[in-house]
């Protein structure tokens, strides 16, 4: 008689599930129960745009439901494919602020690397579906290109890192630039945008959590939640992490239609970034860029939702409305206040 050993299952790593994230309409439909006559419809609306989600955003969906508020964030709609007057492909003005390859200076102070165009899922509403970025991370040259210009400029004293989603990018390779940066003795401050620790917790190693702790910089991660059933037990866990490690924790969002255009779903949202130890930080007017005007919400609701919001919410708890044009100097904070 053999003797068989059972091998416990090795966890599975971040990288793992990044890899089996979903990228087959087929499989989103099956996986989430839903309607196989969707099919067509999903195939034609994520060619401009692939289909991205990893398992860990999708056990937060309640399946069978089209409606979901976590699912329309990550699932192409035909009205993808409209054109709509006022939309367009770089509606931020990234273009003509692109200083070098990989690096963003529009504001004073400070700057944002695009670190990496690749993201751990494929939000539908996203001002970046269009941008001259393929899955490349940094080159080498460019990285070297950008040292030498943050050096030279002794008034830029925070980096943003971005993308994309810098969190995609291995440890080894965060370790290397976070050495090269926290060398410029003028950076006080590392900024690090990532929608990784909320799709993926599990990418919040020790490893990455020891890296930061241990940085000379401020580190401020600004995470990016726009509904409340995205942060689930594994993520709070995982802030609490971020927080035993001195992070501090940011949260921006984008206001969309069929999301969290409602006062509802922003109050809870608020409350429970706060419960999960994260701040509300800005809440953006949607991007206009092609193929996701179907996520705007108007002018006079927009009004009224920030209206409901400074009502129920203590001020902290009130994210910032905001919106991006080319060119501005900051994000421009929108005057929402009605007299009633
Ligand atoms: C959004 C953004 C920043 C950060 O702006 P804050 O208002 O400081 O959050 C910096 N650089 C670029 C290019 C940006 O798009
Ligand atoms: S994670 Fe951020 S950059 Fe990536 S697709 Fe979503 S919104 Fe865009």
């Amino acid at each position: 008689m053999s003797q068989y050993k059972i091998l416990p299952l090795a966890p599975v790593s971040w990288q793992q599930l990044q890899a089996q994230a979903i990228r087959s309409p087929e499989q989103l439909l099956r996986r989430l129960q839903l309607p196989a006559s969707l099919l067509a419809e999903i195939e034609n609306s994520s060619l401009a745009f692939s289909l991205r989600v990893p398992e860990p955003y999708l056990q937060r969906i309640e399946p069978g439901n089209p409606d979901d508020p976590l699912l329309r964030q990550i699932l192409p709609l035909a009205e993808e494919l409209h054109t709509t007057k006022g939309f367009s492909c770089d509606p931020v003005g990234d273009g003509a602020a692109r200083n070098l390859p990989g690096l963003l200076h529009k504001y004073h102070g400070r700057v944002l690397i695009i670190t990496t165009g690749s993201c751990g899922i494929h939000c539908r509403y996203c001002f970046r579906r269009h941008y001259p970025y393929n899955d490349d991370r940094l080159s080498d040259d460019h990285w070297q290109g950008i040292l030498g210009y943050l050096r030279e400029d002794p008034n830029i004293t925070e980096v943003i890192l971005s993308g994309g989603d810098p969190l995609t990018l291995s440890d080894q390779r965060l370790q290397n630039q976070l050495q090269d940066l926290a060398e410029i003795p003028h950076l006080q401050r590392l900024r690090i945008h990532s929608r990784q620790p909320i799709v993926l917790p599990q990418r919040v190693n020790d490893e990455l959590l020891q890296m930061l702790a241990k940085s000379r910089l401020q580190t401020v991660l600004v995470v990016h939640v726009n509904h409340a059933n995205e942060l689930d037990g594994e993520v709070k866990a995982c802030m609490q992490q971020l927080k035993q490690a001195g992070i501090t924790l940011l949260n921006q969002s984008v206001l969309l239609r069929g999301v969290n255009d409602d006062a509802n779903s922003l109050c809870e949202l608020s409350e429970r970034l706060f419960e999960c130890g994260i701040l509300p930080y800005y809440l953006h007017q949607l991007d206009r860029v092609v193929g996701a005007a179907h996520f705007e919400v108007d002018e006079l609701q927009t009004r009224s939702l920030m209206e409901e919001l400074r009502r129920r919410l203590p001020g902290y708890l009130v994210p910032k409305l905001v919106s991006e044009q080319a060119g501005a100097a900051y994000k421009l904070p929108l005057d929402v206040s009605i007299s009633t």
